[in-house]
C-alpha cells in the first residue's frame, strides 16, 4: 500500500505501468557496486523512482578530483566516507525507501553475502577483478547484473541474465589494463542513467533489455551503436564445465 505522499511522488510514472508497476519497484532490493561516476545516476534514479531498498557499497572517500562526475558527493563532502554522503543524499531525495550504504572493499570473502537476497546488481565499478566477482555471484544466484563501463567520452553498458545472455567474461574474457581513466561527468551520467532504465524494466518485466547487447556511446560523435555478443561454451565463469563446480552452485 502506497501513503498519499508516495502517491503523489510517483504519479507520472504510476501513469505508465500502474499501482502495480510501483508495487514491484518498492518491493525490490537493488545492489549498487560503488558510489561514484556511474553509482551516483544509478542510486539516484532507482532512488527517485522508488525502488524500495538500495545497497549501495564503496570503500572510498571523497576526494576532489571525483566531483567533476561522482554527482552524489558536493564540495563541501571532501574527505568524508562516499557511503554516508550516498546514503545522506539518496534518503534526502527520498525518505520513504530504505538505503543501506555499506563501507567495505567488495571481495571474493564477501560478495556473496553482501549481495544477499538482492533482485539485481549493478556493476557501477571502474576494475575488471571485482567485476568479474560480481558476475560469478550473479551467475551463482542465477540474478542480473547490469554493466555499465566509461572512458572520456565513451561509454559501454550491457545487461547479463545468467543462463540466458552471455556473461561478462564471454564478453571480456580479460581486463584490460588498470588505469586512471579520462572521465567526462556527462558520459558517466548517460551510461549510469541507461543501467537504471535496464533495471526499472527488468523489475517491472516490462520493454526490451540490452540482453546479449552491448550498447556503445560515442559522445564525440554523438553516436550510439550496438554489437551483439554470444555465450561462449567454453566461459570459465558461465560455460558448462563451470556450471558444475560446487563454488558456483546456488546458496
Ligand atoms: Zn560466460
Amino acid at each position: 500500500m502506497f501513503s498519499e505522499r508516495e502517491r503523489e511522488r510517483y504519479k507520472r510514472q504510476m501513469m505508465l505501468f500502474g499501482e502495480e508497476g510501483q508495487e514491484r519497484l518498492k518491493k525490490a532490493q537493488i545492489f549498487i557496486a560503488g558510489a561514484g561516476g556511474l553509482g551516483s545516476p544509478v542510486s539516484l534514479y532507482l532512488a527517485v523512482a522508488g525502488v524500495g531498498t538500495i545497497t549501495i557499497v564503496d570503500r572510498d572517500v571523497v576526494d576532489q578530483t571525483n566531483l567533476n562526475r561522482q554527482i552524489l558527493h558536493f564540495d563541501r563532502d571532501i574527505g568524508r566516507k562516499k557511503t554516508s554522503s550516498a546514503k545522506e543524499k539518496l534518503q534526502e531525495i527520498n525518505p520513504d525507501i530504505t538505503i543501506h550504504a555499506i563501507d567495505v572493499k567488495i571481495d571474493e570473502t564477501n560478495a556473496s553475502k553482501l549481495i544477499g537476497n538482492a533482485n539485481g546488481i549493478v556493476d557501477a565499478l571502474d576494475n575488471y577483478p571485482t567485476r568479474y566477482l560480481l558476475n560469478e555471484v550473479a551467475i551463482a544466484k542465477e540474478i542480473p547484473l547490469v554493466h555499465g563501463g566509461i572512458r572520456g567520452f565513451y561509454g559501454q553498458a550491457t545487461t547479463i541474465v545468467p543462463g540466458t545472455t552471455p556473461c561478462l567474461k564471454c564478453i571480456f574474457p580479460k581486463p584490460p589494463p588498470q588505469e586512471v581513466l579520462p572521465v567526462v561527468g556527462a558520459t558517466a551520467g548517460l551510461i549510469g542513467t541507461v543501467q537504471a532504465n535496464e533495471v526499472l524494466k527488468y523489475l517491472l518485466g516490462i520493454g526490451e533489455l540490452l540482453k546479449g547487447r552491448l550498447f556503445i556511446w560515442d559522445g564525440i560523435q554523438a553516436h550510439a551503436d550496438e554489437i551483439c555478443v554470444e555465450r561462449n561454451p567454453a566461459c570459465e565463469a558461465c560455460g558448462s564445465k563451470a556450471k558444475k563446480t560446487p563454488a558456483r552452485e546456488k546458496k
